[in-house]
This record gives C-alpha cells, sequence and structure tokens, in this order.
C-alpha cells in the first residue's frame, strides 16, 4: 500500500495514551472511487511499553471487577458504539465500499455479540473464578478432593485481525476476552484499519475501561508476536498462508503462547438427494447460495463456496441460481439501486480475478453477471467483481475446486451421486467453518449433522418449518461455536460463555473440602 502524505494519520493507543507513528504509514483508499482516506503507521512506537502496560495496569485492573462488573462494562460499551453509529457506516461505506445492509453484518453484527455478552455475563455475578464440573474425590475418604478451577490469565490478548470485519473482528474476540477480565490489544488489517480504530477511540473517550485495557496498533504487524509472554494469548484470523506464520513465531512454538487460528474456508451448501426442482428445499437452497455469494460481496470466510446437488438437479439448480444473481445490481454502494458493492481494494479485485481463471481450469462459466456492467462505478478505479457461479459435472476429477478459496461473489456448483460420496465431496474441504444442508427429511438432516460435525465448527440445517427463523448460513451467531478443523485454522470462538475458556487456564485444586468450601464461595459454576 503506497503513501499519500496529504491524507490525515490515524494515532495508535497504547500504553494509555494516543501515539502517531514516526513513519510516513500505509494509505486507506475508498474501494470504489480510488480516493485516499486516511493513513495509519506504528513506526517508532514502543511495543515493550505498551504490552506491559496493557499486561500490568489494565491486567490488574479487569481482575479486580467481577464478571458481573465486567458485563455491566461490556453494556456501557454498547451503549456508546449505538450512540456513534451514523459514523461507522459512513466509514464502511467510504473505506470497505459496502452496501448499507453489508455494514450491517459487520457494525450491527459486532455490537450486538458485545450485548450478547454483556447479557450472558450479568449471569455470573460477583465471582471472581469459574468452577469447571464437580468436586471429585480423590480416594475412598471424601475429605481431600479435586475441584478444576478457571482462572483468567495474566497477559494480554493480541487480536490480528483480517480485513472483511474491521467491527464484528474487533468485538466478538474482546467481548469475551475483557469479561474474562483479559486487557486487549487489537492490530487490525491495514486496508479497513479506520473502523477498528474509530470505534476503539470512541470506547477511550467515553473513559469506560480501565487504563491499559482496550489498546489498538494500526499498520504493520512487525514486532507485535515477538511481545508476546507465556500468560499472553494470541487470537488470529486471516489467510491460512499467515496464520503459519503466527504458528511458528518462537511466542507460539517455543513459549506456549496459546493461540486461536480462524483462516479460510471452502464451506458446502448440500441439497438432500430427495428433493424436486419444485421442492421447497430446493428453492430454499437457491435462494441462500444466492444470498451467500453476494453478501459483503463474497468476503465472508463462512461463505458458501462449494454448492453440492444430486445429479438430476444440477441444470435446474444452475439456472435457478443464475436468475437469483441476474438480480444482483453491482457498484457504488451510494446508488440506492446498488445490491452489492465493492470488494475492499484493487489488490483483491485481481486476486479474485485471478482465483476465477484458476477455478476455471477445472470448471465451465455457468452465470457471469460482468455483463451487465457497473452502477455509478468506473471499471477501471472500483474494485467491483460481480457474481460468477462456476460448475463441473466431474467434481471428483477436481482438485482446485476443493482447495482454492477465492474470497469474493463467487461459487462452484457441483453434482453428487449417492449420499455417501456427497460426504466425500465436502470432506475434500479439509475441514470448513459451516455446512449447510436443505432437506425436508429430519432423518436425513440427522444423518448429515453425524457426518459431517467432526469437519465442521457448525452444521446448519435449514428445512422449510424454519425457514423464515433461521439465522442464514453465513451468519456467526455469538451464541453458536465459530471455528473449524484443519484447513480452517483448527480455532474455537463464540459458542456462548465457551469462549472464556481461551481466556482462562484450567488448574485442578486439590484440597480438604474445607478449604474447597472456601474456594467455592468465590467462584461460579462455569455452565456454558
Ligand atoms: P492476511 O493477509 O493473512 O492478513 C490478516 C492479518 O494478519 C492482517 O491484520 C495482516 O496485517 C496481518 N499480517 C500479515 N502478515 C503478518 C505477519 N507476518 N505476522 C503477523 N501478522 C501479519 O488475511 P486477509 O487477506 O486480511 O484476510 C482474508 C482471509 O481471512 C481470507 O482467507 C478469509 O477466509 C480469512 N478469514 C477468516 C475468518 C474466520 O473467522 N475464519 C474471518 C475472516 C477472514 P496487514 O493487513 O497489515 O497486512
Amino acid at each position: 500500500m503506497s503513501h499519500i502524505p496529504d491524507t490525515p494519520l490515524l494515532p495508535n493507543f497504547l500504553a494509555g495514551r494516543w501515539q502517531k507513528g514516526q513513519g510516513q504509514g500505509s494509505t486507506l483508499f475508498d474501494p470504489v472511487l480510488g480516493t485516499p482516506l486516511v493513513r495509519v503507521d506504528n513506526t517508532g512506537l514502543d511495543l515493550a511499553e505498551g504490552f506491559a502496560f496493557a499486561r500490568n495496569s489494565g491486567g490488574a485492573a479487569l481482575r479486580a471487577m467481577s464478571y458481573g462488573q465486567r458485563a455491566a462494562m461490556l453494556g456501557e460499551v454498547v451503549k456508546v458504539l449505538q450512540a456513534h453509529r451514523d459514523a461507522y457506516y459512513d466509514i464502511a461505506t467510504r473505506n470497505s465500499g459496502t452496501v448499507t445492509k453489508d455494514s450491517a453484518v459487520d457494525i450491527d453484527g459486532g455490537i450486538f455479540t458485545l450485548g450478547f455478552y454483556a447479557k450472558q455475563g450479568a449471569a455470573l455475578g460477583e465471582a471472581s473464578c469459574l468452577l469447571d464440573g464437580e468436586r471429585i474425590r480423590m480416594g475412598k475418604d471424601p475429605l481431600f478432593q479435586t475441584q478444576h478451577v478457571l482462572k483468567p490469565t495474566r497477559g494480554v490478548a493480541l487480536f490480528i485481525n483480517a480485513f472483511n470485519f474491521p467491527s464484528w473482528g474487533l468485538w466478538e474476540k474482546a467481548a469475551p476476552a475483557l469479561l474474562s477480565g483479559v486487557p486487549v490489544i487489537v492490530k487490525p488489517a491495514t486496508a479497513t484499519a479506520w473502523l477498528t480504530q474509530r470505534m476503539v477511540a470512541d470506547v477511550v473517550e467515553a473513559g469506560l475501561l480501565p487504563a491499559g485495557a482496550l489498546s489498538v496498533i494500526c499498520g504493520s504487524s512487525a514486532g507485535l508476536m515477538d511481545q508476546l509472554q507465556p500468560f499472553d494469548v494470541v487470537s488470529f484470523t486471516g489467510s491460512a498462508e499467515t496464520a503459519r506464520l503466527i504458528r511458528s513465531h518462537p511466542a507460539v512454538a517455543q513459549r506456549s503462547v496459546r493461540c486461536n487460528i480462524e483462516a479460510d474456508s471452502l464451506n458446502s451448501a448440500l441439497l438432500d438427494p430427495a428433493a424436486t426442482s419444485d421442492s421447497e428445499a430446493f428453492k430454499l437452497l437457491v435462494a441462500e447460495v444466492a444470498r451467500e455469494m453476494t453478501v459483503k460481496s463474497g468476503q465472508k470466510c463462512t461463505a458458501i463456496r462449494r454448492v453440492f446437488v444430486p445429479r438430476a438437479l444440477y441444470a435446474a439448480a444452475a439456472a435457478a441460481i443464475g436468475a437469483r444473481l441476474a438480480k444482483t445490481t453491482v457498484g457504488n454502494p451510494r446508488n440506492e439501486s446498488v445490491r452489492m458493492g465493492a470488494l475492499v481494494s484493487r489488490e483483491q479485485f485481481h486476486g479474485v480475478l485471478a482465483g476465477i481463471e484458476h477455478l476455471k481450469t477445472e470448471a465451465e462459466v455457468l452465470y457471469d453477471g460482468a455483463a451487465a456492467g457497473l452502477v455509478d462505478a468506473d471499471p477501471a478505479v472500483a474494485a467491483c467483481v460481480a457474481p460468477v457461479l462456476l460448475g463441473t459435472p466431474d467434481p471428483v476429477k477436481a482438485n482446485v475446486l476443493h482447495e482454492i478459496e477465492v474470497f469474493g461473489p463467487v461459487a462452484t456448483l457441483m453434482p453428487y451421486d449417492s449420499e455417501s460420496q456427497a460426504w466425500e465431496l465436502i470432506r475434500r474441504g479439509e475441514g470448513s467453518l459451516v455446512a449447510s444442508v436443505y432437506s425436508e427429511d429430519a432423518a436425513f438432516i440427522a444423518r448429515a449433522a453425524a457426518e459431517l460435525a467432526d469437519s465442521h465448527g457448525r452444521v446448519h440445517a435449514i428445512s422449510p418449518d424454519v425457514a423464515a427463523s433461521q439465522t442464514g448460513h453465513g451468519n456467526v451467531m455469538p451464541m453458536s461455536l465459530h471455528g473449524g478443523p484443519g484447513r480452517a485454522g483448527g480455532g474455537e470462538e463464540l459458542g456462548g460463555l465457551r469462549a472464556l475458556g481461551f481466556y482462562h487456564r484450567r488448574s485442578a485444586v486439590q484440597a480438604s473440602s474445607v478449604a474447597l468450601d472456601a474456594l467455592a464461595a468465590t467462584g461460579v459454576p462455569f455452565k456454558p
């Protein structure tokens, strides 16, 4: 990213004060108009001082509060963010190029998640530790027993986030961390760091959090991992390639810093083998695939990338999904007729076009919205890509279709010949965040869940009876687990209070029943 000196330089908030980087920084752009917006830079910051301040001052102040007090604090943060929503939408339009409903997924999704943890945390009351399970006798005599307890770790939580969710990506991690009593340092992805920085600025300005509880560092990631000490944790969201660097960093590999990785994923949608082209299940799949391909221009880690239908319905599904996609007008999100805005940057634009070409080595184009042109946007400047549905009649022979995540409005349709082949093809994604199943048959849904649960963080079943209430294949809800095995990164986030586990250390306290009674008086049963 180049730098343009005249644009405002956003300060970082570290060691309890606003600090500007001493370098020229990187410029953030409007991905539709191509205009420069702001710059970010952290050159010359004393990272060691900032991490120590968060660890010592922020951590101590947060741990001095109960879960209930910290939950109430999150509730106040929600109010501050709600009061500034208009500014966040404005930044999202300018910096992410998203239409209002797509900005909402990020902005309101983040605020909703924070509010969820404020409510869940209130139920933990005045406790200062979590009691994990019942006491277990150590022998015949009930006098000496084990009680597992969870205590917040005495370190910082470093978040290294992806560009597609500058709001939700911060709050879905910060809510459980702060509720646990662990201070947060967030490093947003450079391309969209503005919204994260602005939200932190509003919360800092409101004076709701103890000094050191929330810091933001924008710009280069250089040196951040080097700061991590054994009781710190790092939560990374981004590409599998960067994830490899995080995992092999000495902080993780040698100092055992706990590490959560949310990486890319080739999520699937599966239609029941008994479906017909006029069945409800078919219609539900078509609607969900078209929606998932186009929400946030397909820049969602949970978006549907592979669509599996019974072979007899391959042509019908291609036609129906294509017809839906044809209604998606693409272009400048400021124009009210536009349904889908831009990708995040011109770099991503070129990356997605190259990715489509790569997939085309094994697939044909079933629908391409490019012919419709862009609304109010210059194709030579705007990072807008129209939706593309690819397909292959022979998914067993395909390789790249099961391997390459194209981070844009792109999916591949594939027919299957038997239930067992469908499971095999879905598993070729080698571990995904989510698979959705479309069926009117409860027994098939149960079989699909049993077959797919071990390779997916979430199995989302859509049947006609839940058509109106289902929350969406790609929507990450705070009460459900987010993460996935294998190439999805192997991480776990959210899942209600389960998320607190990452920020706590479990210890087995072996003591007399009387001593355990005294300990239990400071805790609350952990029932996620
Ligand atoms: P990325 O290039 O891997 O960047 C992710 C973050 O890592 C950014 O903050 C980036 O900073 C930082 N980074 C880059 N190099 C680093 C290094 N050597 N050490 C430490 N940090 C480093 O990923 P992206 O392109 O922003 O995100 C898109 C990908 O994220 C997609 O593949 C998507 O599937 C995945 N994703 C997954 C989830 C999930 O929850 N599973 C959610 C969203 C996105 P800079 O921006 O400054 O380079």
